[in-house]
């Protein structure tokens, strides 16, 4: 199960990630609400577990930009105040959960497990970039009316880089979450479907680019060519 954590006291959040991640999610922190919503869009995560407070957009707001963008993604918000005012705006806003801060570990993660215990009927089957959709169920990408299949790996890996489009993932990174830390891939595996993903896109006359950062990673990119 992915969880994207969206706050902006940066301590808290790693220390949520870190939480998550002994529990045996997957999780990634994001620390403030336009790069969240950002994210949150992407279709990719289970749960987002979000901070009401937040600078540039906050949490209620980028609650109703999602919802509004019809991502039902569960949500479990958390808050500083504990006013039922406040509790009632955010589940209107179309909050699952709610948690005041400072919280227990234990009490999160019953929540986490509780609304993941719900995604079910409500989790995505597909993540957008750009003019790409890639189907996660199938393994189709798809560019208008043209698709294409996808490989077990092509597909890990083309999914990894649609959910970090804000950040350059490095081929070390790229190793570790796509064939994890006791496979047989070197760098040479990376690029070599890099290269695979890259004639795939050009086949369905995509904008969207893997850039190549040099010394640094990969970053998907959109091209207008106008
Ligand atoms: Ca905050």
């Amino acid at each position: 199960m992915n969880v994207l954590v969206i706050e902006d006291e940066r301590k808290l959040a790693d220390a949520i990630v870190r939480i998550l991640t002994d529990a045996g999610y997957n999780a990634e922190a994001t620390y403030d609400g336009q790069s969240g919503l950002t994210y949150a869009e992407s279709g990719l995560y289970d749960l987002i577990v979000l901070d009401r407070m937040l600078p540039g957009m906050d949490g209620i707001e980028l609650l109703r930009n999602l919802r509004h963008e019809k991502n039902s993604t569960p949500v479990l918000m958390l808050t500083a105040r504990t006013s039922t005012e406040d509790k009632v705006e955010g589940l209107d806003a179309g909050a699952d959960d709610y948690l005041t801060k400072p919280f227990e570990s234990a009490e999160f993660l019953a929540r986490v497990r509780a609304l993941g215990r719900r995604q079910g009927a409500v989790i995505l089957d597909e993540a957008n970039f750009g003019d790409l959709t890639l189907d996660l169920n199938t393994h189709d990408l798809s560019c208008g009316t043209k698709s294409v299949h996808l490989s077990g790996k092509e597909f890990e890996v083309l999914k990894l880089l649609m959910s970090s489009t804000q950040r350059v993932v490095s081929k070390q990174d790229l190793l570790t979450r796509v064939w994890g830390t006791d496979g047989e891939a070197s760098e040479n595996s990376a690029e070599a479907y890099i290269s695979f993903l890259r004639k795939k896109l050009n086949h369905i006359n995509s904008k969207v680019q893997i850039t190549t950062l040099r010394m640094l990673g990969y970053r998907l990119e959109m091209f207008d060519q106008e």
